[in-house]
C-alpha cells in the first residue's frame, strides 16, 4: 500500500446493472485529481462511495493504509472526506453562516441556544481565509450558483475535511466564476488539501489537475499524471472504441423544413441560435450539463421566454409566450423527469394514454370521451407499442420506467403534433425497453413529426438521431450530420476544445 487515498476493487449495481466494476487506483495527498468520463461512467456514484452516501457492494478504501468504514454521511466526514454534489445541499431560508455550521452549531452554554454571533464571526473568519467574498448574514436563498457553490465549499471547509470532493462544480459556472473557483481549488492545495475534481472541461482540468484518472462504463481505464496526456488522449481513453454503427438508422432524406429558429437569445442563457428542423428528422442537440440547450428547448416550449429571435412553423412566424401557445402550435415536450411532470402517478394507464390527447381535443370540440372510446385507443396504442400492464385500471406508477415512458410518448401518436421535444427520453430505462422507445420514435417520425432530441448518452444520439447540433456555453458550436457523427468530434465541440478562456488567464 502506497498511496495516501486508497480506493480498491470497488464495485456497485444498481438494480442488479453495474454502475462500478472492480474500480482500484490512489490518490496523493496534497494533490488535485481530475476524475473524467463520459456521462454515465460511473464518476457521481465512486464519489457518493467516498462521501457515505452509497455502499459499496465490494471493495475498499484506505487512508494512509487504513481500511475506512464509509457507512453513511457523517462516517465520511469523520475521515476527512467532504463532497460538494452536483445538486447543491444549502437552504436557501438560512443564512451563509447557518448553512456553512448547520451540523455543528457553537451552543450558547446555559440555555442550548445557538450562539448567532459566534457563527457570524466564525463563518466570517472561514470566508476571509478562503478569499471568498460573501456576507455571512445574506440569506443563501439571495446568492447566485457561484456564490452557492462558494458556500458549498466554505461549508465542507468547516469540518477541516483533508479530502474534498467536487462533483462538476463549474457545470453552471460563466467564466469569471470559474477562474475564482480554480483559484480556490489551487488555494485549498496550498493548505495540503487534496482535491478530487470531476469535470468534463478539458481546460480546467489542463489549468488545475495533478493527475488524471479516467473511468468509461463503469470500469476503470487509466491513471496518468497530467504531463503525459494531451486533450486527444483523454478524450481517447474516455470514449473507447468506436461505437458499433450497424444497428444505426438509415441515412434520412431531407424533407421541409416544420421548424425553424433563428437568432434566439436568452441573456446568460443562450445566443445567436440558429437551425432548421425537417419533417421525419431526429435532430440530437448534444452539450455539457449547463451548454444551454435545454434552456432553448424550454423557450421553445414556452417555459421561458426569448428575449429576441424569431420562431417560425411551417414557414409561417409564431410568437410562443406560453406553453399554451406552444401545444397551440403543435409543439409538445417530455421531460426527463417522468415522476415530477411527464405521468399522472395516480391516474390509470388508460388515464395517462389518453388524457391529453383525446380527452382535452374533444373537450375543445365540446363533447366528451366516452370512455369505451378511450379503452379503444389505449388497446391500439398497447398493440403498436407492447406496453405491458395488468388492466387499463392500474395505476401507471406500478409500470417499469420503460413502459411508462411508452405510456408518455404513445400519447403523443394519438395527437396531431409537429414538434416533439425530448429530454433524455431513455433515461433510467433498461435496455430491451430502450429499443421499443427507439421504434416508437422511428413511428413518430414516419408521420412527419420533427423531432428535437437530448441524449446525454453519446452512443445513443450516434444512434438514433439524423443529425446533431453541438451546444457550448449557450451557442451552437457544431452541425454534424449522421454520416460525419463520431464521439470525438462531439466531445471536442462540446468541451469548447481550443475556445475557452478559463483558467489561462491568472497566474499564480
Ligand atoms: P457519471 O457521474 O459518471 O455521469 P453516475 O455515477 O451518475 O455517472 O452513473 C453511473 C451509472 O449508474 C449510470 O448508468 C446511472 O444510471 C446509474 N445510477 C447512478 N445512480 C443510480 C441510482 N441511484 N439508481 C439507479 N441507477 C443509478
Ligand atoms: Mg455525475
Amino acid at each position: 500500500m502506497s498511496g495516501f487515498l486508497e480506493i480498491r476493487h470497488v464495485s456497485k449495481s444498481f438494480y442488479g446493472v453495474f454502475a462500478l466494476k472492480d474500480i482500484s487506483f490512489d490518490i496523493e495527498k496534497g494533490s488535485v485529481h481530475a476524475v473524467m468520463g463520459e456521462n454515465g461512467a460511473g464518476k457521481s456514484t465512486l464519489m457518493k462511495i467516498l462521501g457515505g452516501v452509497y455502499q459499496a457492494d465490494k471493495g475498499e478504501i484506505f487512508i494512509r493504509g487504513e481500511k475506512q468504514k464509509l457507512d453513511s454521511v457523517q462516517d465520511a466526514r469523520k475521515a476527512g472526506i467532504s463532497v460538494i454534489y452536483q445538486e447543491f445541499n444549502l437552504i436557501p431560508d438560512l443564512t451563509v453562516a447557518e448553512n456553512i455550521f448547520i451540523i455543528d452549531t457553537p451552543k450558547k452554554t446555559g440555555l442550548g441556544l445557538v450562539d448567532k454571533k459566534k457563527q457570524n464571526e466564525n463563518a466570517k473568519k472561514l470566508l476571509e481565509s478562503l478569499k471568498i467574498n460573501i456576507n455571512p448574514k445574506v440569506l443563501v436563498g439571495n446568492l447566485s450558483v457561484s456564490e452557492k457553490q462558494m458556500v458549498e465549499i466554505a461549508k465542507a471547509l468547516a469540518h477541516d475535511s483533508e479530502i474534498i470532493i467536487m462533483d462538476e462544480p463549474t457545470a453552471a459556472l460563466n467564466d469569471d466564476e470559474v477562474v475564482s473557483l480554480c483559484q480556490m481549488v489551487r488555494n485549498l492545495k496550498e493548505q495540503g488539501k487534496t482535491v478530487i475534481y470531476i469535470s468534463h472541461r478539458l481546460k480546467e482540468v489542463f489549468d488545475m489537475a495533478d493527475t488524471v484518472t479516467v473511468l468509461r462504463d463503469g470500469t476503470y481505464v487509466a491513471t496518468k499524471p497530467i504531463s503525459e496526456l494531451t486533450e486527444n488522449l483523454i478524450i481517447k481513453l474516455m470514449v473507447g472504441h468506436e461505437i458499433d454503427g450497424s444497428k444505426a438508422r438509415k441515412s434520412y432524406v431531407k424533407r421541409e423544413v416544420v421548424l425553424k429558429v433563428k437568432d434566439l437569445k436568452k441573456a446568460g442563457m443562450f445566443e445567436d441560435v440558429s437551425f432548421e428542423l425537417h419533417k421525419g428528422e431526429i435532430l440530437g442537440l448534444a452539450g455539457l450539463m449547463g451548454c444551454g440547450r435545454e434552456e432553448m428547448l424550454s423557450a421553445l416550449y414556452g417555459l421561458i421566454k426569448a428575449d429576441s429571435g424569431e420562431i417560425w412553423m411551417e414557414g409561417s412566424r409564431i410568437q410562443i409566450n406560453s406553453v399554451k401557445d406552444a401545444i397551440h402550435k403543435g409543439i409538445c415536450f417530455l421531460t426527463d423527469d417522468r415522476k415530477d411532470s411527464g405521468i399522472l402517478p395516480l391516474m390509470s394507464v388508460q388515464e395517462n394514454m389518453t388524457m391529453i390527447s383525446i380527452r382535452n381535443l374533444r373537450k375543445k370540440l365540446g363533447f366528451y370521451l366516452r370512455s369505451q372510446d378511450e379503452l379503444e385507443q389505449l388497446n391500439t396504442m398497447a398493440g403498436v407499442m407492447n406496453i405491458k400492464y395488468a388492466e387499463p385500471s392500474q395505476k401507471i406508477t406500478f409500470l417499469s420506467g420503460g413502459n411508462q415512458q411508452k405510456v408518455l410518448l404513445g400519447r403523443n401518436l394519438l395527437l396531431q403534433n409537429k414538434v416533439f421535444i425530448m429530454l433524455e427520453p431513455t433515461r433510467g430505462i433498461d435496455v430491451g425497453a430502450k429499443e421499443e422507445i427507439y421504434k416508437l420514435l422511428r413511428r413518430l417520425t414516419q408521420e412527419g413529426m420533427g423531432v428535437l432530441a437530448v441524449f446525454s448518452d453519446m452512443n445513443e444520439l450516434i444512434q438514433v438521431c439524423d443529425r446533431a447540433l453541438v451546444f457550448w456555453q449557450g451557442r451552437i458550436t457544431g452541425e454534424i450530420e449522421r454520416e460525419e457523427f463520431n464521439k470525438e468530434k462531439i466531445l471536442s465541440y462540446a468541451a469548447g476544445k481550443g475556445r475557452r478562456k478559463s483558467c489561462e488567464t491568472v497566474q499564480v
